[in-house]
């Protein structure tokens, strides 16, 4: 018989994470669901028990701000499946908060959605304060490294070879970074650390709080998010070098309608999760340290 494989999907009590835990179910994968309250991620797990999924979802809360939550997420998954093969790095925060009001008053009709414009009206209803964007880094990039090294050991001991899913975004492309150095820096895969990637960030939030981000040639458009997913990226090529047995990779999965976008997005959950699911379950010989754009690769 075919071995059985384990999963674990951070914040997937809604959104991408939750339609990327559902899609695994299907494939007959066993999935942890976690989500950092435990009371919306009970109820997305009963969700998909009534969807016909009871056999292979069970839920677990998980904050990746927190140390001691991941600690009691790596303890059930040791004792349940003494291994994990599929880890998907789906919790995400923006960095920003949007003015409700400012939202309504914008308007935005389905219509300005397809055409793409939603996001350039929605910049005006943005605010991007330090915390946001501490916040942003703390989740998106910290959070993630938090979980991986939490999770490495369980993941070394799939027989398979482990996959790890990093879900990035657009926003993370090194091209959309106005400074040539630190394009140059974040692209430098053979020289790439984690302390170099580390300090790259203490600059940032450095600059920010002194207002000289644009001066400093950091990305405005989504600032914290920006940096958060093209270090993210870097982390992953890191991983992927040390772990060599492992298929670890990062994904745009699409301008997908979520919370995290205000529902501006264009595409379904179902697609959206098409890249996440298709990089969990990569088979052998597939690449690794690779970023893909929805299911294809494409350039860092
Ligand atoms: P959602 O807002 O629907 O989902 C985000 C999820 O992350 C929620 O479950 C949220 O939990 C969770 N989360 C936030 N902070 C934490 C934390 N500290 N610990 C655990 N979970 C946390 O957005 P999406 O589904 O769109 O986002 C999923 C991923 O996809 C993100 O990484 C995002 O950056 C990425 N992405 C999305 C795009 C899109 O167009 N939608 C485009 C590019 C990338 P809670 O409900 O408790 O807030």
């Amino acid at each position: 018989a075919a071995e059985r494989w384990y999963a674990v999907v951070t914040g997937a009590n809604k959104g991408i994470g939750f339609e990327t835990v559902r899609q695994l179910g299907c494939q007959g994968v066993t999935v942890v669901l976690t989500a950092r309250n435990a009371e919306r991620g009970l109820e997305a797990t009963s969700k998909l028990h009534q969807m016909g999924l009871s056999n292979c979802v069970v839920f677990h809360q998980l904050d990746v701000l927190d140390p001691l939550s991941i600690q009691s997420l790596v303890d059930f998954v040791k004792d349940k499946f003494g291994r994990l093969d599929i880890l998907v790095n789906n919790a995400g925060a923006s960095g920003a908060v949007v003015d409700e009001e400012c939202l309504r008053a914008l308007n935005i009709d389905p219509t300005t959605w397809l055409l793409g414009k939603a996001v350039n009206l929605i910049q005006s209803a943005m605010k991007h304060t330090y915390e946001k964007a501490q916040e942003c880094l703390n989740t998106n990039y910290y959070g993630v490294k938090r979980v991986t090294e939490a999770l490495l050991p369980l993941l070394q001991l799939s027989p398979q070879g482990a996959r790890i899913v990093n879900v990035s975004s657009l926003r993370s492309e090194l091209k959309r970074i106005p400074s040539e150095s630190i394009r140059n820096e974040l692209g430098d895969v053979e020289n790439l650390t984690e302390e170099k990637v580390d300090a790259i960030l203490k600059r940032f939030l450095h600059d920010f709080k002194e207002n000289s981000l644009e001066a400093n040639g950091w990305t405005m458009m989504l600032p914290a998010y920006s940096i958060s997913k093209a270090t993210l990226n870097a982390y992953t090529r890191i991983l992927a070098k040390k772990y060599q047995n492992m298929y670890i990779n990062c994904v745009h999965p699409g301008y997908v309608n979520t919370d995290i976008n205000w529902h501006t997005g264009t595409m379904t959950l179902e697609e959206g999760a098409q890249g996440p699911v298709k990089l969990a379950l990569l088979p052998h010989g597939s690449p690794t340290g690779c970023y893909f754009d929805q299911t294809q690769v494409a350039e860092f």
